[in-house]
């Protein structure tokens, strides 16, 4: 059997009639570049998340990219976030000219650790970035209180989050912005790149909205120095069509994440491996990874026996930011963060999107016990 870690043709045969009719219309229209089809999907994603408004943009990447610019964010600034997070987190702090800090995480939830962001706290901090990494929210409680008491603004990197919710209230709710990312492979996936802001006020939403558009309000006037951050018409109609059938993704993705968990502890495997946990405060966790933990450092020996059994996992992620090279002038070094550390040396995500089927599980959870026995 082969089990793919990701496989999105049965979702596309599914809605392919409903999708190529919209498409189609959008190319007689001839209008790809914001428009109409745009603003209808910022409506409905405001709709979906409860936010006050949002802005499309070109992908999850630019989205924190563009929050920092409209934030002001730059050099001399420092940012604390993670260092076990997809790079374009850290890398988006950088290339505004901030200086990354980082907190560790808590090591079951793998999201940072709010008594770690308040050590890390200096006159120059001006932003906090949570991630919301594999589905589950950070604990923003905490991390929202911190940044009451210190004025900072707190931007939520809710790429891998669309719809997680945190004691009731969605991602990208909490902080001044949410950062989302439509890249194929996270729970609301585009036919390429695209992402989209959510915002907590108006104002926000304006200013977003100028530097989207390099920084012109009105034509040709430039206030600021923005760029092209926008997203696609062609985008907003396939995922208009998308987020009709989310949250039904969803819910399988978590049906399949439980029947994981009931496999695994019925298995030999039980005691040497750490399941993703689902965090109190935690009242939806979205999977859009689910990550196990390999214990006694049998990671690399269990993803080998995997991937020659014909099934698909991945490592998210491999090297913490802090010892990236491209950060070495950060001076981070090994031992700096030994909680995304072990994390980084025992995650591995295995298949768990919605169309992904009980014979799998079953096979991909014999072949782990088979490698571990
Ligand atoms: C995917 C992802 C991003 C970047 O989104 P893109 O749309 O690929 O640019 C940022 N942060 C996290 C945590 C992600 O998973």
């Amino acid at each position: 059997m082969q089990v793919p870690l990701l496989d999105l043709k049965g979702q596309f045969a599914a809605l392919k009639p409903e999708i190529m009719t919209a498409i189609e219309q959008l190319c007689d229209s001839q209008m790809f570049v914001l428009g109409a089809a745009v603003s209808k999907f910022e409506d409905e994603i405001t709709a979906y998340c409860g936010a006050a408004g949002s802005c499309g943009v070109s992908s999850g990447s630019d989205a924190l990219l563009l929050a920092l610019m409209a934030e002001g964010v730059g050099a001399g600034d420092e940012v604390i976030t993670t260092p076990f997070t997809f790079f374009a987190t850290v890398g988006a702090i950088a290339r505004v000219g901030a200086k990354p800090v980082f907190a560790d995480i808590d090591p079951v939830t793998f999201n940072i650790d709010p008594a770690e962001i308040e050590k890390k706290i200096t006159p120059k901090t001006k932003a906090i970035i949570p991630v919301h990494l594999f589905g589950q929210m950070a604990d923003m409680d905490p991390i929202m209180e911190l940044a009451k008491a210190h004025n900072l603004c707190v931007i939520e990197d809710a790429a891998q989050a669309i719809g997680a919710e945190y004691k009731g209230a969605k991602a990208g709710t909490f902080g001044k912005y949410g950062c989302f990312s439509f890249f194929p492979s996270k729970n609301l996936g585009g036919f390429g790149d695209g992402g989209i802001i959510t915002t907590d006020s108006a104002e926000s939403l304006e200013r977003l909205k100028i530097f989207r558009n390099h920084g012109m309000n009105p034509k040709y006037y430039h206030k600021y120095i923005g760029g092209n951050f926008r997203l696609d018409a062609l985008q907003a109609v396939v995922l208009s069509i998308k987020l009709k059938y989310l949250d039904g993704w969803h819910t399988a993705r978590e049906n399949n994440a439980a029947e994981y968990v009931e496999m695994f502890n019925a298995s030999s495997a039980a005691d040497k491996l750490i399941l993703p946990a689902k965090a109190d405060y935690a009242t939806r966790h979205i999977y859009n990874q689910f990550s196990i933990q390999v214990k006694d450092g049998k990671r690399d020996m269990v993803r080998d026996a995997l991937v020659k059994a014909g099934i698909g996992c991945d490592i998210y992620y491999p090297l913490p930011l802090h010892i990236q090279e491209c950060f070495a002038d950060l001076g981070g070094k090994l031992g700096d963060y030994p909680k995304a550390e072990a994390a980084a040396e025992s995650v591995l995500a295995l298949p768990i999107y919605p169309e992904s089927t009980t014979e799998m599980r079953e096979y991909v959870v014999s072949t782990i016990a088979q490698a571990l026995a």
